[in-house]
């Protein structure tokens, strides 16, 4: 009888063991389980949240060839004017009596300076694409780059009878930025301005704004003016304004966004003003660093 209450107590005893082993197998094998749970559905939204940007970058490159192409087959069709109207003088200059010879050769010369000058613009835009901000940029003055580009430009000026007037703000901190790029900024608008202006000044400023940690140049002309529909597409590549179409003033429609690509490149922007029959501004202002800040602060 003894052995049996022994048998039956061990009995007890083991079984109790057994069920406490087995319910901590069971909630160990439980916690085991979850864990592995939850590591797989971490890799899963990883894998989603991979799979989203991977759609998104996708869509951005359908997007950016898509530009490309249209871009190459714009280039395409205003290369195309030029080289039509070279042919056209060519077969004049070829069959003209020769007192039309002279008329002819300007303006075959006319569109040979038209054609280079698209070539230079569309060349400036490839080596945009391969500009690498991180390795050429340096610290910059932008009265250096304005004295610059003044000294380039007073002559057309001059020979366009207007005057051609600096405002520098001393003291300008550097910028991290390009030199040659940041006068190509510069070339391009004062350019506009003197073509686009018949009488009075182009004027071109720089200026500082301590608080907003910010430079400016500034190109301000008593021109033709812009008017206001033609704002939004000024950046455009290959937009010519409806003032231009209409007085025949040659260009390529490429220079403002050529000025746009770089600006941006140094994290820069630009702001236009306009009144058509009065004239025009244009305004890039660009980021100080924080060591320029606080020298400007100082
Ligand atoms: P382009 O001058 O070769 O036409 P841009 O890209 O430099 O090309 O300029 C785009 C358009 O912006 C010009 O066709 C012109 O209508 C307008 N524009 C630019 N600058 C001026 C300015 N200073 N005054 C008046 N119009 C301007």
């Amino acid at each position: 009888m003894r052995v049996l209450k022994l048998h039956a107590s061990l009995r007890y005893a083991l079984s109790s063991a057994l069920f406490a082993g087995l319910w901590m197998l069971e909630s160990r094998a439980r916690q085991q389980a979850e864990t592995g749970l939850e590591q797989v559905q971490q890799q899963i939204s990883m894998l989603q949240a991979e799979r989203t940007a991977l759609a998104a970058e996708n869509t951005r490159l359908i997007e950016l060839d898509q530009l490309k192409s249209k871009f190459i087959a714009d280039a395409a069709h205003e290369l195309r004017t030029p080289i039509t109207s070279l042919n056209l003088r060519l077969y004049m200059l070829e069959h003209a009596g020769p007192e039309r010879r002279p008329h002819y050769l300007a303006e075959f010369q006319q569109q040979l300076v038209r054609l280079s000058n698209l070539a230079e613009d569309l060349l400036t835009i490839a080596r945009l694409d391969s500009f690498d901000a991180a390795n050429d940029f340096a610290p910059v003055d932008l009265n250096l780059i304005a004295e610059e580009i003044m000294l380039a430009y007073r002559p057309l000026a001059e020979a366009s009878g207007l005057s051609l007037i600096t405002q520098y703000t001393p003291n300008m901190p550097p910028i991290p930025g390009d030199h040659r790029r940041l006068v190509q900024v510069g070339a391009n608008l004062v350019a506009n301005a003197i073509h686009y202006t018949p009488s009075g000044h182009v004027v071109i400023s720089t200026a500082l704004n301590i608080p907003a940690k910010q430079v400016y140049l500034e190109v301000r002309d008593s021109g033709i003016g812009i008017p206001a529909s033609d704002l939004p597409h000024l950046f455009e590549r290959f937009y010519r304004g409806k003032l231009v179409h209409q007085t025949n003033i040659p260009g390529t429609g490429l220079g403002l966004s050529i000025v746009k690509e770089i600006v941006d490149l140094h994290g820069g922007t630009i702001e236009v003003e306009s009144i058509e029959g009065e004239g025009s501004v244009f305004r890039v202002c660009f980021p100080l660093d924080a060591a320029s800040s606080s020298m400007a602060a100082d």
